[in-house]
């Protein structure tokens, strides 16, 4: 079926265990982020089968279907909870992500209604200025936390490089360090948890001779696509081809490279693309559009260019290549075009894995 988006189980599971590899001497716990992929149980598994500790996603629904499909591992939701969502919350998720002391005093509500304790990590703003406490309001809240008797002070964390593209670096996270001993020391507390961040914090931990407190990052780009999300480039050691996306061709003509006609300066999406190229290009249209993918997040595997993308086509300059209508293009793609594809009804989600049928080869399995 087309378009269709092939997710590779077994890549996932290699790439979590290789990162396990690396940061389990560091210190430092995997967990498996899924919201890239819906939360797909399937992919959860993969993560837990590499060795992650534990799976998160930043949504409630996703974290359900985990929980429906019998995924067993420790869930955390890792952005701050809705006041109207923290009976499911508590309810869904071993750990959850906070910022909003009126949401901690609703949790500690709905545990105590539902006779347990919700453990709870609070996110520090260290200048990415998307979710997080200031710093200075930090130990105040977990002062707080410690009075509200439905709830378990976890640790806290930080989230980088996704609003404002902060780098993590030794300043931000050495600040992190110094907030969880901070918060020990005044409250005579100690923390399990010092969540650093997402797959942005690879090249630090790479790069730095000392992480400090942090003992587990959030992973989901690292494993679901191999790719560093600061420099867009793919992480040594990691498999790149994890997913793929595979679109049908529905034209082939061959056309002048530049359009005729009065011009409007825009398309529906922004600017119309400006052909770079004069005289003829032979173009393959590929029944893939943005409801399915995002033009800057998407390249032919056999490397065609891209000429442009409407809602539901994608027009490709295909030379002389022997491509005919009714045969599949594949394509790598990031992770934008990954959320569109898994949340697209179009686009039908085929998962490969050799551990359904261990000696029959790669088989594939339901999504
Ligand atoms: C999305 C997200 C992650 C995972 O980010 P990646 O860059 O995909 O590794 C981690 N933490 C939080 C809070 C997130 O929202």
């Amino acid at each position: 079926m087309t378009p269709r988006l092939e997710i590779d189980l077994d890549a996932i599971e290699n790439n979590t265990r290789t990162l396990t590899n690396t940061l389990t001497p560091r210190g430092i716990r995997v967990v498996g982020v899924t919201k890239g992929v819906a939360g797909s149980p399937h992919v959860a598994a993969a993560m837990m089968r590499g060795g992650a500790h534990g799976i998160a996603d930043s949504r409630i629904d996703n974290l359900e279907a985990l929980r429906r499909a019998g995924v067993g591992a420790p869930i955390s939701l890792v952005r701050t909870p809705m006041l109207s969502q923290v009976s499911r919350v508590v309810e869904l998720a071993d750990v959850s992500f906070n910022t909003e002391l009126t949401v901690l005093q609703a949790l500690s509500e709905a545990a105590l209604a539902a006779h347990m304790k919700h453990r709870v990590v609070l996110v520090a703003e260290l200048g990415d200025l998307r979710d997080g406490i200031p710093a200075s309001d930090l130990v105040a809240v977990a002062r707080a936390v410690l009075r509200l008797p439905g709830l378990t002070l976890a640790g806290i964390g930080a989230n980088l490089a996704c609003m404002s593209g902060v780098i993590p670096g030794d300043r931000n996270m050495g600040e992190l360090s110094e907030l969880a001993c901070r918060i020990e020391l005044s409250l005579g507390v100690a923390l399990d948890t010092v969540s650093g961040g997402n797959s942005a914090n690879l090249g630090w931990v790479s790069a730095t001779a000392d992480t400090g407190r942090v003992n587990e990052l959030r992973l989901g780009e690292a494993i679901l696509l191999g790719t560093d999300p600061v420099r867009g480039e793919p992480l040594p050691g990691l498999s790149p081809d994890v997913m793929s996306l595979v679109g049908e061709v529905i034209e082939i003509q061959t056309k002048p490279a530049q359009p005729w006609g009065d011009r409007l300066a825009t398309t529906a999406f922004g600017p119309a693309p400006v052909g770079s190229t004069a005289g003829i290009v032979r173009q393959a249209i590929v029944a893939i559009g943005r409801q399915d993918a995002a033009l800057e997040s998407i390249s032919a595997v056999d490397g065609y260019r891209l000429l442009g993308m409407s809602s539901d086509h994608l027009a490709l300059d295909i030379g002389a290549a022997a491509l005919s209508v009714g045969d599949e293009v594949r394509f790598h793609i990031g992770y934008s075009s990954l959320l569109r594809a898994v949340h697209s009804r179009s686009v039908d989600t085929q998962l490969l894995s050799s551990v359904a049928a261990l000696h029959s080869g790669p088989t594939r399995v339901p999504a």
